[in-house]
């Protein structure tokens, strides 16, 4: 560790981001916290990254990828956590950076999905966040997916604003899994000045987080018929609905 590190660390020492306990490491979580996080561990559906039981083979597919393929190549999260898990300190970070409105909060999310990440960023042509709504925007101040692609691969590969957002304007949070597709069926689009951009691209699309999957599945479906060559979805977090 440099001396400028050290330093930086005594005048600015380091919170975990769940707990808010000091750290002394420029690690985002404490130890306690830490131990926590649940890696997604194979067997898993192959398309959409869903853990599975048993010892399945590679290459195998989800019941629900299987009834409704979904319009992605593949999803891949870097942890995992149940829906009622009310002790994750994972989904306790990700709610103090969305709902506290910190940004400084999101480059210690972002170091825990660059720590990590099951894909390669560097193979995609463009990085491009989920769009948020315009009033959550407004509300929040910035993208918290945004935030996080730019913890990845090159700044040249960050793509902005491929997608914009027309409609699904109700938050997915509190929804049901029929709410959450009906509220964002077509609701994104290839913006107007980046088709050229997302033409026979590789592309991919990161959230914060992937619960029923209905939005990264919209937003993929605008991709493709934009005429992308290939959108696959990074997440930070993956939630097991039960
Ligand atoms: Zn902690
Ligand atoms: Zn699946």
């Amino acid at each position: 560790m440099s001396l400028w590190t050290r330093l930086g660390e005594f005048f600015y020492p380091c919170v975990c981001l769940s707990c808010e306990r000091l750290v002394g490491h420029s690690f985002p979580l404490c130890a306690k916290c830490s131990s926590s996080l649940k890696p997604v561990a194979r067997p898993y559906c192959s398309r959409c990254g869903l853990p599975l039981a048993g010892t399945a083979a590679r290459e195998v597919l989800c019941g629900e990828c299987l009834r409704h393929p979904p319009a992605f190549d593949r999803a891949r999260a870097a942890f995992i956590y149940n829906q009622f898990d009310h002790t994750s300190a994972l989904a306790r970070a990700i709610a103090r950076f969305k709902y506290t409105r910190k940004l400084a909060l999101g480059s210690g999310l972002a170091e825990l999905l660059r720590h990590g990440c099951p894909l390669d960023p560097f193979y995609y042509d463009w990085i491009t966040p989920v769009p948020l709504t315009l009033e959550r925007l407004r509300w929040r101040g910035f993208n918290q997916a945004l935030a996080l692609a730019h913890s990845l691969g090159d700044r040249k590969q960050v793509a902005a604003n491929l997608l914009e957002r027309t409609a699904g304007n109700t938050p997915q949070a509190g929804l049901g899994r029929r709410e959450r597709l009906t509220n964002v069926r077509g609701a994104f689009r290839v913006r107007e000045s980046c088709r050229a951009q997302v033409s026979g691209a590789k592309i991919l699309l990161v959230d914060d987080v992937m619960t029923t999957g209905a939005t990264v599945n919209e937003c993929s479906v605008a991709l493709k018929r934009g005429g992308a060559q290939t959108v696959d979805v990074l997440v930070l977090a993956r939630v097991i609905l039960s």
